[in-house]
């Protein structure tokens, strides 16, 4: 089997990786929303008999000075992690880590855009008898402390997916931030609030370039070109709305390199203008393809 793993990406001085922790398959309907099915079945492929979208689950490990920092986690591989949605029995995250060198215990920061269950998996993980424990053991966990305080407090419609296994066990591992903060000079947690309150991204900044993983922004590419189609899974719709308008006029602006957590892998690429005046998506190749 391949794993996924060796992707990597250059923004000035700094290189990232994109690990992968499988697939995901979602109803389609409810990622687009209130969009009739009539306008976004032209921009998509491969639905599968249940309407399904294929989601990559597309995670970041890059170093920054001295320090080796995981983005994401995806959807896990602890029992009942990989239900129906999930087509694998484990999750490859882990695989995909040791494909290019990195065990758990190398990793010293993880980071989550926010908690929903297929972005923060493999932070925990059962250990033969079954007890859950912190996959990565010498990490400390960073996230928005407006993230963490819902999550721990879910309502009727976010209960399926803030699941506690995947947080109980972090409980005494966390760094919470509120707003905006620096993990290194390069790389910036970023508050950008909409799929939930507390979603956040993480900037990777190095001279004149930057890039940015925008977590769960959007399921599908075409949700960040026509931006007021806003996902039906998010709970702020329009603060999204204007989110993404700002990021992606700015990394338009940048050129700015875009990693993308749903898309196909590696998931990565800028956002143009075409002459219209619309934005498109542009799929950007790694530096090169290495597999194990
Ligand atoms: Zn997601």
């Amino acid at each position: 089997m391949t794993i996924p793993s060796g992707a990597r990406y250059q923004v000035g001085s700094v290189e990232f990786a994109v690990v992968n922790d499988g697939d995901y398959f979602y109803d389609a309907g409810a990622v687009f929303g209130v969009v009739p099915r009539i306008m976004w079945e032209r921009q998509i492929e491969g639905l599968d008999h249940q309407h399904r979208l294929t989601l990559g689950l597309n995670c970041l490990l890059l170093r920054s000075r001295g320090k080796t920092i995981l983005i994401e986690t995806g959807v896990g591989g602890k029992p009942g992690d990989r239900d129906s949605s999930s087509p694998a029995s484990e999750g490859t995250l882990l695989t995909s880590l040791a494909a290019i060198g990195v065990q758990p215990a190398d990793i010293d920061v993880v980071v989550n855009t926010h908690l929903h269950a297929d972005h923060c998996g493999w932070n925990t993980s059962a250990d033969p008898a079954g007890a859950l424990t912190p996959t990565f053991p010498n990490a400390s966990y960073v996230m928005s402390a407006t993230e963490w305080r819902d999550a721990t407090h879910p309502n009727e419609r976010t209960r399926a997916t803030y699941l506690g296994r995947n947080l109980d066990p972090i409980a005494d591992r966390l760094d919470l931030i509120e707003g905006e903060r620096a993990i290194t000079d390069e790389v910036i947690f970023v508050p950008v609030p909409g799929h939930t309150e507390g979603h956040s991204t993480v900037v990777i900044r190095s001279g004149q370039e930057w890039a940015v993983y925008v977590g769960d922004m959007a399921q599908h590419r075409v949700q960040l070109e026509r931006t007021p189609w806003v996902s039906g899974l998010d709970t702020l719709p329009l603060v999204s709305l204007e989110t993404k308008k700002r990021l992606m006029d700015e990394c338009i602006e940048a050129g700015a390199l875009i990693a993308f957590c749903h898309g196909a892998y590696p998931g990565v690429g800028r956002m143009t203008r075409t002459a219209e005046g619309h934005r498109k998506w542009v799929d950007v190749e790694p530096l090169e393809h290495r597999h194990a």
